[in-house]
């Protein structure tokens, strides 16, 4: 059976995982424990400098906006050809534009669409031919607990992370049949920079309390929860993991 790992040149070395969203928050930390395990990586985001930061042995870093099909299929046949064939992608990178849908900005539902929807998609296209020949490898896709639920200020949000749910399912019922693993992993709030990007700065500052008012996630939470779903045995998915603080309510 082909493992799609690099088995010729060394048995023991792991196949290569792609993160995207990277640089910061959730990603960066999956980096590092996927680092930790032995995996040769492909970060992506639009600032490289941090994911060089990083300092992570193994790696690709390249500046690519998942928004850009081409760049992200480019990056990841540039880092196939260095550590041989990707066995799993984390389709991490995301917005969070909290807002009225009354009041806030067309421009605002557009790039939360165009990057939580449609970037995940290229980063699921540039690797599932690839994992379909081999008859292997795993698409985890970062969602929220705002794609199984609503919340105050979240409906676009919330609409395309509910999209990411539900595309999720779907890939799993075309992919199962080749072998491939199809993950949602939907967290609760995490301490990280997505809500910097809000621009309503009451709706920001409601939100910011609220966080303030428990011990939310660490990106390191998600992060161990990402390895785990991923060191299960190939024939097992965790088709779903659903974490949040235990001090988090709704
Ligand atoms: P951060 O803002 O810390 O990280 C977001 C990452 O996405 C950054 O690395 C950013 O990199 C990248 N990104 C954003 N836009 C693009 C783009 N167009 N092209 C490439 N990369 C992009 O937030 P989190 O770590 O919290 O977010 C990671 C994921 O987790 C998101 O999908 C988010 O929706 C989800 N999530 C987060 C929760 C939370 O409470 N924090 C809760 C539930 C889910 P750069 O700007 O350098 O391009």
């Amino acid at each position: 059976m082909n493992t799609g790992m690099n088995t010729d040149m060394n048995p023991a070395a792991k196949p290569l995982a792609v993160i995207t969203g990277a640089s910061s928050g959730i990603g960066a930390a999956t980096a590092r424990t996927l680092s930790a395990l032995g995996h040769p990586l492909l970060l992506l985001a639009r600032r490289v400098e941090r994911i060089e930061a990083l300092g992570l042995p193994d790696t690709l870093a390249r500046s690519v906006d998942v928004t850009d099909a081409e760049a992200v299929a480019g990056a990841v046949r540039e880092a196939e050809a260095l550590y041989g064939p990707a066995d799993l992608i984390v389709n991490n990178a995301g917005v969070m534009l909290l807002g009225e849908v009354s009041r806030q900005p067309a421009d605002e539902w557009e790039r939360m669409f165009d990057v939580n929807v449609r970037g995940l998609l290229h980063g699921v296209r540039a690797v599932l031919p690839g994992m379909i020949e081999r008859g292997r490898g795993t698409v985890i896709n970062v969602s929220s607990v705002a794609g199984r639920k609503t919340y105050a200020n979240h409906t676009v949000y919330s609409g395309s992370k509910f999209a990411v749910h539900g595309m999720s399912e779907s890939l799993r019922e075309e992919v199962a049949g080749h072998g491939v693993r199809v993950v949602t992993i939907a967290p609760g709030a995490v301490e990280t920079e997505l809500l910097s990007h809000t621009t309503d700065e009451v709706v920001k500052a409601d939100y910011q309390a609220f966080k303030d008012s428990i011990e939310v996630l660490a990106p390191e939470d998600v992060a161990a929860a990402i390895g785990f779903a991923y060191q299960q045995p190939q024939r097992v998915t965790l088709r779903e993991l659903v974490l949040a603080a235990t001090a988090q309510v709704a």
